[in-house]
């Protein structure tokens, strides 16, 4: 049994406790963090959970599944591709995000590109970095990001809104909490090298989850991409 409204309620007003204590404790104004329940695995509920709750989006990490969710789902959410994105599902991706966050390659962002200029629209992206040096997560190497940022504003039918990562597990909770700060800090410090040296602002920085949100927010977060803390575990 998935849960009920009520739990997802209570669960959603303590995380937004939880950020605002991050952003005190780092002098940060709460209005600068934005919550994205992660519904992936969860049913339609979910999705009409986090409407009904007042928040603006979701992310899914699959194409096919966002898909038929979102078909399934009423309301003015919007929908963020976080996961890996495959060449041969870009152009769906492009028809049925209204943002995706996954973008670590040349090819994704020609491709999107040309989906999104044959739909007629302006896609929004954010561009996945592997700031973590994680051999496990994808996402473009760092010593990438300049090439893939000029590839991407080079295309009128992308906006580019700013980056995205994911950091690595560590073999402790305290190694975990290091390598997040690590990561985090990194994908900050390559936002603000790519912005000065493209002349563009990159507001955006999505970093963290539920194990590392707070530490994400101390980093400059933006955007927090959140499931577990949300709906619970995932099967
Ligand atoms: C699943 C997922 C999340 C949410 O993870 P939780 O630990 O459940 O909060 C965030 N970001 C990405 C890219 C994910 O795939």
């Amino acid at each position: 049994m998935f849960i009920d409204f009520e739990t997802f309620r209570t669960r959603a007003d303590k995380v937004h406790a939880l950020m605002q204590a991050a952003c005190r404790a780092t002098g940060r104004d709460p209005a600068g963090v934005k919550l994205l329940p992660v519904t992936k695995t969860h049913p339609p509920a979910a999705a009409e959970y986090v409407a009904r709750y007042g928040l603006p989006a979701v992310g899914e990490n699959r194409v096919q599944e966002a898909v038929e969710k979102r078909a399934a789902v009423s309301g003015a959410l919007r929908w963020e591709l976080i996961g890996h994105l495959q060449s041969n599902k870009a152009k769906l991706a492009a028809a049925h995000f209204d943002r995706v966050q996954s973008v670590d390659s040349e090819k994704l962002v020609g491709l999107l590109a040309k989906a999104a200029a044959d739909q007629g629209k302006v896609l929004p992206i954010l561009l996945q970095i592997n700031a973590g040096n994680d051999p496990a997560k994808f996402g473009a190497e760092p010593a990438d990001a300049p090439r893939l940022l000029a590839a991407a504003l080079a295309r009128p039918s992308l906006r580019v809104d700013g980056l995205m990562t994911i950091a690595p597990l560590g073999a402790t909770p305290d190694e975990t909490r290091a390598h997040a700060r690590r990561t985090f800090a990194n994908l900050r410090r390559i936002r603000d090298e790519l912005a000065a040296t493209h002349g563009v602002a990159l507001p955006e920085l999505s970093m963290g989850m539920t194990g590392d949100f707070a530490e994400a927010i101390a980093e400059g977060s933006t955007l927090i991409r959140v499931g577990t803390a949300l709906f619970g575990p995932r099967e």
